[in-house]
This record gives C-alpha cells, sequence and structure tokens, in this order.
C-alpha cells in the first residue's frame, strides 16, 4: 500500500533511540546522511524510510512528494516488522479533534502509542 508521510508537519528526523530495530542493516540504511540531500525523499540513492510516528517502514517511492510504499517484512533480515499504527493515529487524534497546528507534541513522535500501550 502507498501512503504519504504523516504528519506532514513532522520533517524526517533518524530513528531516536527508543526504536527497536530488527537489525545492523536496517539501522544503517536509516542512518540516511547524503551530502547533495537534506530530504530522505529526494534522494535517488536512499531506499527506505522509518516513520517513528506511525511505526511503520516503507520503501520510498521517488516521484518529488514524500510517498513511500509500505513493508511488511525487513529486507535484509526476514524479520516480520510492527504493525502501522496509522489508523490508529488518524483515529486518535481525529477523535481529540487535533488538526496540524495544534497536535501535541507526543502525536509528532512515538511517545503517544507508547503510553497507551
Ligand atoms: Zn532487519
Ligand atoms: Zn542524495
Amino acid at each position: 500500500m502507498r501512503v504519504l508521510w504523516t504528519p506532514l508537519s513532522k520533517p524526517w528526523a533518524p530513528p531516536s533511540a527508543d526504536a527497536e530495530l530488527c537489525c545492523g542493516t536496517m539501522a544503517a540504511q536509516l542512518e540516511f546522511t547524503c551530502t547533495q540531500h537534506a530530504d530522505p525523499f529526494e534522494c535517488g540513492d536512499n531506499l527506505l524510510v522509518y516513520n517513528e510516528v506511525l511505526d511503520e517502514y516503507g520503501l520510498i517511492v521517488h516521484d518529488g512528494g514524500p510517498s513511500y510504499v509500505l513493508i511488511a517484512h525487513c529486507p535484509w533480515c526476514g524479520t516480520r516488522l510492527p504493525e502501522s499504527q496509522r489508523d490508529r493515529w488518524f483515529d486518535e487524534t481525529e477523535a481529540k479533534g487535533f488538526t496540524d497546528d495544534t497536535l501535541p507534541l507526543e502525536y509528532l513522535t512515538g511517545e503517544w502509542r507508547r503510553r497507551s500501550r
């Protein structure tokens, strides 16, 4: 399934120390550094993103926008990746009436899903 990077107000950042990654190759891939591109979506050498807010992994679609195709397993070690919390994120933020401008900080990190687990 192809999805859009969300929340849009949250700029891409490498995984935090709280993120549990399956293997070293995955970790290395997500440590995106490129001298020519600040944004991983703009870099043709970059394959993968991890959206820590939603706990989902994706293969970048290089069409100029911040979209990616969700993957269920690590391409390198085969580990089953966590289930995306995308639907839950939208349900929760909508139920609470948050807009992009009023989103509390916890909804811009993995914090919101960690506390309610
Ligand atoms: Zn892996
Ligand atoms: Zn690049």
